[in-house]
C-alpha cells in the first residue's frame, strides 16, 4: 500500500505520487460517463481550494477526487460541484 502520509495535503495524486495513479481506475469509466476535459479541471480547481482535500482525498466522503470528478454523474458531497 502506498504511503500517503508524506504527500502534500492540497496535492492531487497526479502531481503528488510517481506511484500511484488513478490512470487505471480512471479508464474503467465508460467514455460516454466521463466528464469533459473542463468539467474535470473546473472539478479539481475547486477541490483544490477545498479544506477537506489531504493528499489526493476528499476528507468528507473518502473518494479520491479526481475519479470522483472524472466520473460525470458523481457530485461532490457539499455541493461545491
Ligand atoms: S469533493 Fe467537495 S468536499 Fe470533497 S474535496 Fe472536493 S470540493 Fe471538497
Amino acid at each position: 500500500m502506498t504511503d500517503l502520509s508524506s504527500i502534500c495535503p492540497r496535492c492531487l495524486l497526479e502531481k503528488a505520487s510517481a506511484d500511484f495513479d488513478l490512470t487505471e481506475y480512471m479508464e474503467r469509466v465508460e467514455p460516454d460517463a466521463r466528464s469533459s476535459e473542463e468539467e474535470y479541471a473546473s472539478r479539481l480547481a475547486v477541490c483544490q481550494t477545498c479544506d477537506y482535500l489531504n493528499a489526493g482525498l476528499c476528507g468528507a466522503c473518502g473518494c479520491y477526487v479526481e475519479l470522483r470528478a472524472y466520473t460525470a454523474a458523481r457530485h461532490c458531497p457539499y455541493e461545491k460541484w
